[in-house]
């Protein structure tokens, strides 16, 4: 199918569902694989492949970035129960929504790709992980099966569900594969960390909304979780729709040449996405609830990856969830999709606050998306690490703009301090260094560099002429 039709079977089939939050959830689209990715073949006719410059590049970062730490190779690994005999899961409506198996290149044993930046290598093949891993007896997460992951808490009647993915149809076929393995149990409750949809747009799949009703099954959810579930998409969804494809390249054939991976997950199922409503909201910072049987302290942490969102501790497991607050890699302060600028100061507090709340004592530490960390220091690790990166990326980059540099040049001279280049979990991929560097100065400062010039700049409609007439005309530029 050409990408064009393809893409507007797409956006029209998102804007028909009627779910705001769709924006999120049109990533996963139909399965676009490549049947050459794995001879290393590009998938365009035109395509080409990596100059000297760009292998020699590669080779480089080879060399300077911390690969002997292979721990979150281990972490990944550690807990696999089982994974499932099938690669595919089928939407209700009949097409593909979700194909692990179509990333499977990227398993070759010690194969380098030159068009793939080696980093983000590495982080495409962590999160092919695929299947059931305990966390510790009593937590166990899917992975592999959509963008987030699903977790499941054994309670003392059934499972409490933790971010049921985005898709009924990946949520539904993961509460099978864990009851196949561990034995029936009815869900009991479900928790959404935020308000995102690749956390609750799967919801259907696990609970039936009647028994919602009926107050069977609790749906536990932070403060202001149905504003901006609903806002957040809604006021700019058309544009964020259209923008959310750039920012993924979902609309690219799976390959070395297209794409590789979301950095939090390989990619959005394609699915139904509903919602269910909450029926407890945590209205305080720190709230304490028990459910069937498992303790559970939520930590509002608003403004942080998303402006309603809940860490959880588990006090007599010493298990702390971290949502989306810390997962394998550096977030998004600016969204490419759109999205109002993030708080990278407000986000590194949160997560001080965790440490001092839980991360003296949590002896395993898992979130919605990546993989867990297990014993206290390591733990401590990853929590301090990805702390100081948020901070030094807001402080830092408003040390260089008092000091003169603009929203023009920041990305340019912005960088992690060594000491934390040199850690994973603290390098970005979801969110680049440059992009949010400039959104920090967008935040504080806006888009103007105080330069007149810029501060109304012409449209490209307009300027484009201009240039074209500068450089003498279409015809030399044609030449070159
Ligand atoms: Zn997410």
């Amino acid at each position: 199918m050409l990408f064009r039709n393809k893409m507007k079977l797409l956006v029209s089939g998102v804007l028909l569902c009627g779910i705001s939050t769709m924006s999120w959830a049109a990533g996963g689209g139909s399965v676009n694989t490549d049947t050459g990715a794995a001879e290393g073949k590009h998938f365009h006719d035109k395509g080409n492949y990596p100059s000297k410059y760009t292998i020699a590049l590669q080779k480089q970062q080879r060399e300077i970035l911390p690969l002997a730490d292979k721990r979150d190779f281990d972490e990944a690994k550690r807990g696999f129960i089982a994974e499932p005999d099938y690669r595919q899961i089928k939407a209700e409506a009949g097409h593909v929504a979700w194909d692990i198996g179509s990333y499977d290149w990227l398993l070759e044993e010690g194969k380098d790709f030159d068009s793939i930046h080696p980093s983000l290598q590495r982080q495409a093949i962590l999160n092919m992980h695929y299947g059931l891993y305990e966390v510790i007896p009593g937590i166990y997460q899917i992975r592999g099966y959509d963008l987030a992951n699903i977790t499941f808490i054994k309670s003392k009647t059934g499972w409490i569900v933790f971010d049921p993915l985005t898709a009924k149809e990946t949520a539904a076929a993961a509460l099978k594969f864990i009851n196949e393995k561990l034995g029936e149990r009815p869900v009991v409750a479900v928790v959404y960390s935020h308000s995102h949809a690749d956390h609750f747009g799967g919801v259907r799949g696990v609970v039936d909304e009647a028994d919602v009703r009926s107050g069977k099954v609790k749906i536990i959810a932070p403060v202001g979780f149905m504003d901006h579930a609903v806002s957040e998409n809604v006021y700019a969804g058309n544009a964020m729709n259209r923008r959310l494809f750039f920012q993924y390249g979902v609309l690219l054939p799976r390959s070395p040449f297209g794409h590789v991976d979301q950095s939090i997950g390989k990619n959005v199922a394609a699915g139904n996405v509903g919602l269910i409503p909450p029926t407890i909201v945590i209205e305080k910072d720190i709230e304490e609830l028990t459910v069937d049987g498992i303790k559970m302290v939520f930590q509002n942490t608003p403004g942080t990856e998303a402006p309603s969102e809940m860490n959880t501790y588990f006090p007599d497991m010493k298990a702390f969830w971290a949502a989306e607050n810390i997962t394998g890699t550096i977030h998004n302060i600016y969204t490419l999709r759109g999205a109002l600028v993030r708080d990278a100061l407000e986000w590194s507090k949160q997560i001080n606050n965790a440490i001092y709340l839980f991360g003296q004592e949590a002896e395993v530490m898992f979130a919605s998306h990546s993989w867990p960390r297990w014993v206290n220091e390591r733990v401590q690790e990853v929590m301090r690490s990805q702390r100081d990166t948020y901070a030094n990326l807001n402080n830092g980059v408003l040390h260089l703009a008092n000091q003169g540099i603009t929203i023009n040049q920041i990305h340019n001279v912005y960088e992690v301090p060594e000491s934390l280049q040199q850690q994973w979990s603290a390098r970005s991929y979801h969110g680049s260094v440059e992009h949010n560097s400039r959104a920090v100065i967008n935040r504080y400062l806006g888009y103007w560099d105080a330069n007149p010039t810029t501060l109304i700049p012409l449209s490209p409609e307009d300027s484009a002429p201009l240039y074209v007439e500068m450089m003498g005309g279409a015809q030399p530029i044609m030449k070159i």
